[in-house]
């Protein structure tokens, strides 16, 4: 993935790809003590690739890195400034953003006062998350065995890097068991999202999705949340167990990454008939025209790259 052509912004300059290097003692290698974002720009009709939800993006970043303890060193018009341009200067209609702050190298141990915060965001092609095909026959997924991290191990409401060693162990099980996804809970035993997903059940026409207690504050989610209360469906956070899942009508993904993903098994049972349920169509349907500025409302979401 170094070697390649294109331009990413490192520390305020766009840098060659295969340049944008780091020493072997950047301490968030070693300690896993950074933030990061994920944020996709669209193909629109009228002004070119946009960036969805440029803003909360930015604003849960400086969220994470707030939490974390890490100063910024860029401000939030910088950082979005630099998002659009990675995208228009690696000439990109789609693209998926990485932005991410870490510590670097001026310093070794925990206590690390001398570290300073370094910011780069890089932006590449990345067409579908999982197969194509789960898009419409949704995925198979089981309960992990890892546990989503309790909110005062590691900080669930920041996207920080080292939490992500948790979704890797949880994934790579739900791979090697032949699952596409994995189901964490929280520690106390209800569901908490998926390695890199939030998660909503759909029963009696109603949407339900875990509380944020130790799930990522999702921007998908609460894209997804207000397009369903639009649609007049009503949409209930609360706490869920695995077998709600287990019986509900429908159930689905949500992520940037991920967009709006169905799940058509958990732990081998079928959930409703199986496939795509009706409402995640609709809503999903609803997303992809949203994203690529198909619809005539909330415009302010999309951030065209040339502006
Ligand atoms: N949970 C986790 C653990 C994630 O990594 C992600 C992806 N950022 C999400 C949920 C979904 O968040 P969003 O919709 O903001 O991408």
């Amino acid at each position: 993935f170094a070697d390649r052509d294109g331009y990413i912004w490192f520390d305020g300059e766009m840098v060659p790809w295969r340049d944008a290097k780091v020493h072997v003692l950047t301490h968030t290698l070693h300690y896993g003590m950074g933030v990061f974002e994920g944020v996709r720009a669209y193909e629109t009709p009228d002004s070119g690739a946009a960036i969805f939800r440029l803003q909360d993006h930015t604003d849960r970043l400086f969220r994470s890195a707030k939490i974390m303890g890490m100063k910024m060193p860029y401000s939030k018009e910088v950082l979005n400034e630099a998002q659009k341009q990675v995208v228009r200067e690696n000439d990109l209609h789609e693209a998926y953003l990485r932005p991410m702050a870490f510590l670097g190298s001026e310093g070794m141990g925990l206590r690390a006062d001398t570290l300073q915060t370094h910011v780069i965001v890089a932006a590449w092609t990345w067409p579908s998350y999982m197969s194509p095909e789960s898009l419409e026959k949704g995925l198979r997924i089981r309960t992990s065995s890892y546990t989503r991290h309790h909110v005062n191990i590691a900080m669930t409401k920041a996207k920080a890097n080292g939490n992500y060693i948790n979704s890797m162990l949880a994934l790579r099980e739900a791979l090697d068991c032949g699952c596409d996804e994995a189901l964490l809970l929280d520690p106390e035993g209800y569901v908490a999202e998926g390695s890199g997903e939030n998660v909503f059940v759909v029963r009696d026409q109603v949407l339900y999705t875990p509380e944020l207690t130790s799930c990522l504050d999702g921007i998908t989610r609460k894209t997804v949340m207000q397009l369903a209360a639009e649609f007049g469906y009503k949409v209930v956070e609360k706490r869920i167990t695995r077998d709600e899942v287990y019986v509900a009508d429908e159930a689905f993904f949500t992520g940037t990454a991920a967009e709006v993903l169905p799940i058509r098994e958990l732990d081998g049972r079928e959930i409703g008939s199986g496939s795509r349920g009706p409402i995640t169509e609709q809503l999903q349907s609803q997303y992809f025209d949203l994203v690529r500025g198909r619809l005539a409302k909330h415009a302010e979401w999309l951030a065209p790259v040339s502006q």
